[in-house]
């Protein structure tokens, strides 16, 4: 939630935000939860349900009871870190949901294995740079839960914050929604598998408080500022990416512009499509209460009302009490207009004609009385061409852009100019029909209903739209009303198929052919229908044991008895006019969660959090491809090239042991431990005894998860690799380990073919890609040529695999404690032989590793078994300096450097020596020859040697 967006005076005031707002604010959706769970404790209400749930309780009570006061914000700080058990035993609430359950009811079972499962208590200790964040947002067991569903890398350079801070992604593995279909076994279960308490003293309605905990976990997320939700996506199809905590329908952006039944969503909706909601649900509201059009007046509030001052503004006005509804905003579930019927026409015609004035007696909840509008619904049979035309509806809204818009007459104009300029059609040629006030009787101009020549005329209006930038269009034709726009034109408007180029609901063939509702009769789907029709009499014909109730009504497969619309799946989804249908509407991975019955509870718990892992090969994929999908849109702003730049860099794993060397400080900053490996712990959980997920981070960086199937391949004792350890600070993925196993270096060193071991080395702060790392850089500064792949390291964690299952290894009983003394070992071997003499001669060499005692010094040296023979079977009496001995004097490191200059300086007399000798030699010869042949010239004698 963006606290520097928020309007603090509108807040306060209990404004309810507009569209725009809500779009502008993109984040405000509602209150912040803390102030909803104190606001509810303060008025002592029942604290148990969702934050829309809780908002609505809180808005009947203050409507309905004129003496309750809203608490102060500032009253409601504390409520912030009181324990979600302390509210419940001094509030003595229940959701009687879960009343008869009793411990009985509730057999988790077990796993019985011990486990390595990190054990953070607190967000800050997986991702240290949160430290800072505002530790008073909600009480300690849900943040020792929701430590379990982040990692340290899953975070990221947030460029939308007022200081560019890392964002920390918590990876949640259900919704609001998803809670709802698990059962109370299921419930305990995953507060259990997120450490947190599920024993409570003296509550006897545990259930509710262990689900109210997993829902808390789920909105303090969005409340704190520096974390950031996802989530599985909640699509009803098959879909396995991540969502975003932003989206209103908990999906993905390509499944949430997909769905037609959804709400609109403040990152994957264009603002339009609000209004269009709004209006929907409003008109379906009246709609079903049926409300009498001239006796009633609807009250639109921007303050939450008081019923007392209602009723006495209106206490004279033959109002029917009785039949007074409220309308909730859809969203932040507020009081937003208040309805009321008269008992006579002429009543509610006074007041409407006399407005002002009651507007004026509620001017402190800045009100406004209007009249209802005629239905739209009804209009189909009024026309004869229902499919050429257009109504255009002005939005009820407080926004500049629908208040600012022109009345009366001029507005007529301003529709005359829109048609003409979409259409190119000449006055005349197009027809314009205002609409009649229900209560006045006079010309209205909430709708207004424009008849073209045809539907391509419609399309073309209708795409045009939103017109002045707020006005809507619907086409009378559609079966829905309002429907969401589709961001393509040609797509049906139920799913992602082509529409049918004549359909009048805009529908494809299928799902035109499935509908329930609708006064048309579509030519696309008029074969399709009776045919279908036609192959169901055959089919009853030829089986007469089929019971016609069993079959869908639009198809021909089985109809689900429990689908609230009376359908089979693929009907009841595709339905434009539908009921609430729970069988059907659930996203398909609440589906997958149903399916999985047959897991125990704390299983099926283990299983959901392995999602944590997953979202985070996932985030970070996304990140490295600059895709923020699963955050907000940042395409177009002015983030956009920051946020991809900074957190592509980010997604670097640093490698380096200067990082962390010697400096817990160091350590500790953002730098040196989040992006590093020594921060990603590995991770392991146990689903079942057969089954263990593994989780960790490759050599290049990359996170992977692995899953163990059988006992056998889980057993450490007979794996083919390593898997993490307690002591452990590198781990070897499969592939890693196939490599290491296969490299030309092992084959040789296992030869005894290094030179040198060096015995006591680090075995906590450096991993041993560091630790080779630092040996190379030492040696080869100030010994000579060395390559990583002649630096063997070994400690517990190698001695464990097979590749040191021989028999001197496997017969030393106290290797592993040994090695635990020690430290590492590193076996070393040089390109040349004569530098490891000098190591261990210690010619001029002083080399300064990190060692186990956790300070910085010179390690024990000790030669290889075969440099022992080397140097024993050296024998200075029968050395013959040959050409390969000159060859590995001269290549000798930087402990020879002087040596071999002097060296290399008395070789070049030498040869010069004999060079010139045997020119002197070679010219007396010739001279003899030919004596006196010529005078003069050859070498100067001793020239060269005056040089030197
Ligand atoms: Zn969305
Ligand atoms: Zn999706
Ligand atoms: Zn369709
Ligand atoms: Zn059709
Ligand atoms: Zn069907
Ligand atoms: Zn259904």
């Amino acid at each position: 939630m963006h606290q520097s967006m928020v309007r603090k005076e509108l807040y306060e005031d209990d404004y309810l935000f507009n569209e725009q707002e809500f779009k502008e604010f993109s984040i405000v959706r509602s209150d912040p939860y803390w102030k909803i769970r104190g606001t509810a404790y303060a008025l002592s209400l029942n604290i148990f349900g969702t934050k829309e749930q809780i908002t609505k309780r809180i808005q009947n009570l203050l409507f309905q009871n004129y003496l309750h006061k809203k608490p102060e914000s500032k009253s409601l700080q504390e409520v912030r870190e009181t324990d979600i058990e302390i509210i419940v035993r001094n509030l003595k609430c229940s959701s009687n949901q879960y009343d008869n359950i009793t411990n009985k009811d509730l057999v988790i079972g077990d796993i019985n294995i011990e486990e390595k499962i990190f054990q953070h208590q607190y967000p800050w200790q997986v991702v240290p740079e949160l430290a800072r964040i505002n530790k008073k947002a909600i009480y300690p067991d849900v943040f020792k839960g929701m430590a379990l569903m982040m990692r340290s890398c899953m975070v990221f350079y947030d460029h939308f914050k007022d200081d560019e801070a890392l964002t920390a992604i918590v990876a949640i593995p259900y919704t609001p929604q998803v809670l709802e279909i698990l059962n109370p076994a299921q419930i305990v279960a995953l507060c259990r598998a997120l450490n947190m308490r599920t024993q409570y003293e003296g509550i006897k309605n545990f259930v509710d408080v262990a689900k109210q905990k997993l829902l808390d976990i789920y909105y303090s997320v969005d409340d704190i500022n520096r974390l950031h939700g996802i989530t599985p996506c909640q699509s009803i199809r098959e879909c396995s990416k991540i969502a975003s905590m932003y989206c209103a329908n908990s999906c993905c952006k390509l499944c949430c512009q997909e769905l037609q039944n959804k709400n609109p969503c403040i990152i994957h909706d264009t603002f339009d499509q609000f209004l269009r909601y709004k209006m929907k649900q409003l008109y379906n509201f009246e709609e079903r209460l049926d409300f009498e059009k001239n006796k009633t007046l609807r009250i639109y509030f921007r303050k939450s009302p008081r019923k007392h001052d209602v009723e006495q503004t209106f206490q004279h006005e033959n109002v029917n009490w009785g039949e007074m509804k409220l309308y909730y905003h859809y969203c932040a579930q507020k009081i937003q207009y208040v309805y009321l019927v008269f008992n006579s026409a002429e009543h509610a015609q006074r007041v409407y004609a006399e407005r002002h004035v009651y507007e004026l007696k509620l001017e402190k909840y800045d009100c406004q009385i209007q009249a209802l509008s005629s239905s739209l619904w009804k209009k189909v049979e009024k026309y004869s061409d229902p499919d050429a035309v257009i109504a255009i509806i002005k939005p009820l809204s407080t926004l500049d852009l629908v208040t600012d818009l022109p009345t009366g007459q001029e507005y007529i104009s301003l529709i005359h100019q829109l048609i003409q300029t979409i259409t190119q059609l000449p006055l005349g040629d197009y027809q314009i029909e205002e609409d009649i006030n229900p209560i006045s009787e006079t010309k209205d101009h909430q709708h207004i209903f424009v008849i073209l020549p045809n539907k391509e005329y419609v399309d073309r209006v209708y795409n045009a739209q939103p017109f002045m930038g707020c006005l809507i269009a619907h086409k009378i034709s559609h079966i829905q009303l309002l429907p969401f726009k589709r961001y393509q034109h040609n797509i049906c408007l139920m799913c992602t198929s082509k529409r049918e180029h004549n359909c009048l609901h805009d529908l494809c063939k299928n799902c035109c052919s499935r509908q329930q509702y609708g006064m048309l009769r579509c030519p696309c789907s008029y074969s399709a229908i009776s045919e279908i029709e036609a192959k169901k009499e055959e089919l009853y014909q030829k089986d007469k044991t089929i019971i016609k109730e069993n079959i869908c009504d639009k198809c021909l497969s089985a109809k689900d008895a429990e689908c609230s619309n009376g359908l089979c799946l693929q009907c009841c989804r595709v339905q434009a006019v539908k009921t609430n249908c729970p069988l059907h509407d659930i996203s398909n991975y609440s589906r997958k969660i149903l399916s999985s019955k047959k897991d125990n509870p704390l299983q099926f718990s283990r299983k959901m959090l392995t999602f944590v892992s997953e979202a985070q090969i996932q985030v970070r994929n996304a990140m490295v491809n600059g895709d923020y999908d699963w955050f907000r849109p940042i395409y177009n702003t002015h983030v956009m090239q920051g946020m991809i730049k900074a957190n592509r860099d980010l997604q670097e794993v640093k490698d380096s042991g200067s990082i962390i060397r010697g400096l817990n400080t160091n350590k500790n900053k953002k730098d040196g431990k989040i992006f590093t490996y020594q921060a990603n712990e590995p991770v392991e959980i146990w689903v079942n005894p057969d089954l263990k997920v593994a989780e960790d981070i490759n050599k290049k960086g990359l996170p992977y998860v692995e899953y163990a199937y059988t006992p056998e391949s889980c057993n450490t004792k007979s794996s083919t690799y390593i898997k993490n350890g307690i002591n452990k600070y590198r781990t070897y993925s499969a592939e890693e380990y196939q490599q290491h196993m296969t490299s030309p270096s092992l084959a040789s060193f296992m030869s005894f073919g290094y030179h040198l071991l060096f015995i006591g080395l680090d075995r906590k702060n450096f991993s041993v890609k560091d630790l080779i790392q630092e040996i190379q850089q030492k040696l080869s500064m100030q010994v000579g040529k060395i390559t990583d792949q002649s630096i063997l390291v070994i400690d517990n964690e190698t001695i464990l695999t097979d590749v040191f299952t021989q028999s001197i290894f496997i017969t030393s009983k106290n290797l592993d404690q040994n090695m635990i003394d020690i430290g590492r070992v590193a076996c070393i071997r040089f390109e040349n032989i004569y530098d490891a003499l000098a190591v261990l001669c210690k010619e001029n060499i002083k080399i300064s590793l990190p060692l186990a005692n956790n300070q910085n010094g010179e390690p024990i040296i000790y030669p290889s078994a075969g440099m022992i023979k080397f140097l024993s079977e050296f024998n200075f009496n029968n050395f013959v300096y040959d050409q390969n001995q000159q060859q590995l004097v001269s290549n000798a490191g930087v402990a020879f450097k002087t040596k071999n200059k002097e060296i290399q300086d008395l070789n070049n007399q030498i040869q010069n020596l004999i060079k010139y000798t045997q020119q002197a030699s070679n010219k007396q010869q010739k001279g003899n020859k030919r004596f006196n042949n010529k005078k003069g010239g050859g070498p100067q004698p001793g020239k060269k040697f005056k040089k030197n």
